[in-house]
């Protein structure tokens, strides 16, 4: 069965889509699907409730970037490795491609290099091989002409379009599974067996509220224990370079950004020596990450803002910057502007996710460290497992 339901009116006291399901989930972000996949998987019947038409939140404003070297140590950098995992398998099957592999971390100051170092010796440098600049060259030029002191290579990461890649996935998981897709629909409460939407009631055995930074509309004094915030990030789409990138390229900014190499102690002498010469990037909480597109289109950013409502404007200075870190890092100017855009997500100031239980059946599960696309499919999983009591990854 596929059922996808659209229109915005109520529907006062009929139920919104006839008959029960084991699983409701809130929220159609990837942290929603991922929850969907798995427990389809276990052939459980769900419906995914969302308020927009179409996938409008981080999850498609993102670089698509699915991320394990550098993800935090420990549990994200685990289930970063699981979800890039899945990922590989939810592209065959949805037909998504996977339109870029790896990552090259360039780095222009001598500082970084034991750092990069000391990052290869933990079990976190699996998969990574630091290439001297001469080696960087021979194997990509156009990347690696500027001002490069090492280049850690990883092979674990995988690009996706998400703009297109998460319609796919509901649209997979509606045809492949009978997944219920329940569309401009806001989820008022959650108290199962009933969930309260603005067009009726939907019954559900279980819930997962997959909110993404929507931080009041359902539990706000469950997440307001996390002490949950939100990020504004602003993006850049340029247009196509005239050579391939030999995967993501990020830069020194970006060794401080990512616990997996900044909680390293060797990250001071790097941090102290950006810190005099990059205030501006600092203060903007400005990093380079430049992916590309199967079109050869660039995406590239980005900034951090933190607000409980950031303003929805993106600033030419911040854009500067961003553009003056990827010349510095691919020792070339960079191509013209395509789009703009900015994007939000939550944010925790002391971990990058959780998955919180107001009720026996009911899980909250948030992202709230920007790493979502690369940790999500492990995440749904877990709370699968801990709503329908089966094993899942650590
Ligand atoms: C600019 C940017 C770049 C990023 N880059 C990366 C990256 O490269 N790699 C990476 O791993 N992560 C990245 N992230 C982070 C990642 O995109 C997020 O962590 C992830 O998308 C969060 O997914 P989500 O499903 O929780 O949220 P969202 O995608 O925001 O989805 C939440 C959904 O819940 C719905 N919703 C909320 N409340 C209700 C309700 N009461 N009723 C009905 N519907 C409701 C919303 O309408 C929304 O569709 C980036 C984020 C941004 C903003």
């Amino acid at each position: 069965m596929t059922t996808e339901v659209r229109g915005a009116a109520a529907v006062n006291g009929r139920a919104a889509v006839p008959g029960a399901f084991d699983l409701a989930v809130v929220g159609a972000g990837i942290v929603g699907l991922s929850c969907a996949r798995a427990a389809a998987l276990q052939g459980l019947r769900v419906v995914v409730i969302d308020r927009d038409a179409q996938a409008n939140g981080a999850s498609v404003r993102n670089f698509g970037f699915i991320t394990v070297t550098g993800q935090e140590r420990g549990r994200t950098w685990n289930w970063a490795r699981r979800t890039c995992a899945i990922w590989q398998e939810v592209a065959r099957e949805a037909r998504i491609p996977i339109v870029q592999r790896g990552l090259w971390m360039t780095t222009r100051r001598t500082e970084a290099v034991p750092l990069l170092e000391a990052f290869l010796r933990t079990e976190m440098g699996e998969g990574c091989e630091l290439l001297t600049p001469e080696a960087a060259r021979s194997r990509c030029p156009e990347v690696a002409s500027g001002d490069v002191r090492a280049v850690l290579t990883s092979a674990h990461e995988i690009r996706v379009e998400s703009r297109q890649a998460i319609p796919q996935i509901a649209a997979w998981l509606a045809a492949r599974f009978g997944v219920t897709f329940l569309r401009e629909t806001a989820v008022l409460s959650a108290d199962p067996p009933r969930l309260e939407t603005s067009r009726g009631a939907v019954r559900a055995e279980a819930v997962v509220v997959c909110p993404g930074d929507d931080l009041i509309g359902l539990f706000p004094e469950r997440i307001s224990r996390y002490g949950v915030t939100r990020c504004k990030l602003q993006m850049l789409r340029l247009t196509d370079p005239g050579f391939r990138l030999p995967g993501a390229i990020m830069s020194d900014l970006g060794l401080l950004r990512y616990a997996g190499y900044a909680a390293l102690p060797e990250a001071a002498a790097l941090r102290a020596r950006v810190g005099a010469e990059q205030r501006a990037h600092l203060d903007h909480g400005i990093h380079l990450i430049a992916v590309q597109s199967g079109d050869g289109s660039l995406v590239v950013g980005d900034s951090h803002h933190y607000a409980a409502t950031p303003d929805p404007f993106g600033t030419a200075e911040v854009d500067g910057l961003i553009l003056e870190e990827y010349a510095a890092a691919l020792g070339r100017a960079p191509p013209p502007v395509l789009e703009r855009w900015t994007g939000t997500y939550a944010s925790a100031p002391d971990r990058a996710m959780f998955i919180d239980a107001p009720a026996p059946a009911v899980r909250i599960a948030m992202v709230t460290s920007g790493s979502g696309a690369s940790t999500g499919f492990a995440m749904g999983e877990v709370v699968v497992a801990e709503l329908f009591g089966r094993s899942a990854p650590r």
